[in-house]
């Protein structure tokens, strides 16, 4: 029999987490599959671990759990579930139940047909109306620049073949941007489309700036594509800038010079100054990246686990490391 993990990354869930543990379990039951729910902890400073423990307590065979000694991000609870995760197909989901549980059922059907990936997509009807255009604008943009394709709708909610799962688990990246990693790696995946459900209870993580900064991560993390637009930028302003020189050199030769020009020299100063801190602001984004893979800090660190053998997130080709700095 098929053996599912169910991957849930958790950050302060503590009003939902109990509903949605039994929801999980009434579906997965009626299912024809072996199965465990493998809970990541990432650092709450609710009660969240301690309905965790009474959970393993409750369901010691079917539960797995580690718990972060911090918040490490939702990127990497998913690093953690996924190596936690021992079944032949793994689902990740969110705690909220803004994930339908029935889903896994469909989910699972498309898993036996042979699809490696299988996506649910979400519709934004009953998202907030300027949420909804800001990403769909959002991704238009990003997929011109990325190499990888992002959907707009598809999140974290899928399920994902052991293949798939190993091939994950091999790139070794500190700044793991999961949307674009999952469409990087590839295999045959299928989608479908799901109803949007609002969150049970609890709030979304996502504040506005969040957002701001996980839109900058997916334009940042897969080519280079931004700084050779940058260099072009900089080959356009260079050339007018020669053609202007040349036509104030034969303006001046001809008509002789005018002393006025303070708007348009002021302009030019402000305008160059703010393209240049733009270009290099994106040359220090790339640095600063290179600067974190280098580090080879684990992505996470666990201070508790049950069931699973997952003490830190170092990456799988370096000896596990505490930096105490
Ligand atoms: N999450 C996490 N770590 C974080 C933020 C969020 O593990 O730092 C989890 C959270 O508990 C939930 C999922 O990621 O299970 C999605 O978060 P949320 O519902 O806040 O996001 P939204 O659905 O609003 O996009
Ligand atoms: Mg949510």
């Amino acid at each position: 029999m098929t053996k599912l993990s169910v991957v849930v990354p958790c950050y302060n869930e503590e009003a939902v987490i109990d509903s949605f543990d039994t929801e999980i379990r009434r579906v997965l039951d009626a299912l024809p599959v072996d199965y465990e729910v493998c809970y990541v902890d990432d650092g709450s400073r609710d009660g969240t671990l301690g309905r965790l423990r009474a959970i393993a307590a409750r369901h010691g065979e079917q539960t797995r759990y580690v718990s972060f000694s911090r918040n490490f991000g939702k990127e990497a609870g998913m690093l953690a579930g996924l190596r936690e995760a021992t079944g032949d197909a793994v689902v990740i989901m969110d705690a909220d139940l803004q994930h339908p549980p029935e889903l896994i059922g469909k989910m699972l059907d498309l898993y036996a047909l042979g699809h490696d990936q299988i996506i649910a997509r979400r519709n934004r009807e009953g998202d907030k109306k300027v949420r909804s255009a800001l990403s769909s604008l959002y991704y238009r943009a990003v997929n011109s620049w990325v190499d990888v394709e992002l959907t707009d709708g598809v999140g974290d909610f899928r399920l994902l073949s052991r293949q798939a799962v190993d091939a994950l688990l091999s790139l070794p990246e500190y700044n793991r941007f999961s949307k674009g990693l999952f469409s990087w790696v590839g295999f045959d995946t299928v989608t479908f489309d799901y109803q949007n459900a609002q969150r049970e209870a609890g709030e979304t993580k996502w504040r506005f700036g969040a957002l701001l900064n996980y839109a900058m991560d997916g334009l940042i993390s897969f080519n280079n594509r931004p700084l050779r637009a940058a260099i072009w930028t900089g080959a356009i302003l260079t050339a007018l800038g020669a053609l202007y020189t040349l036509w104030i050199v034969i303006a001046a030769l001809t008509t002789g010079i005018k002393t006025p020009g303070y708007t348009t020299l002021v302009a030019i100063i402000v305008g160059l100054g703010g393209v240049q801190m733009t270009m290099l602001g994106l040359i220090g984004e790339y640095i600063g990246r290179i600067y974190y893979e280098t580090k080879r800090r684990p992505h996470f660190l666990v201070k508790e686990s049950h069931g699973a053998d997952v003490r830190t997130g170092a990456a799988l080709s370096a000896p596990a490391e505490t930096d105490a700095r």
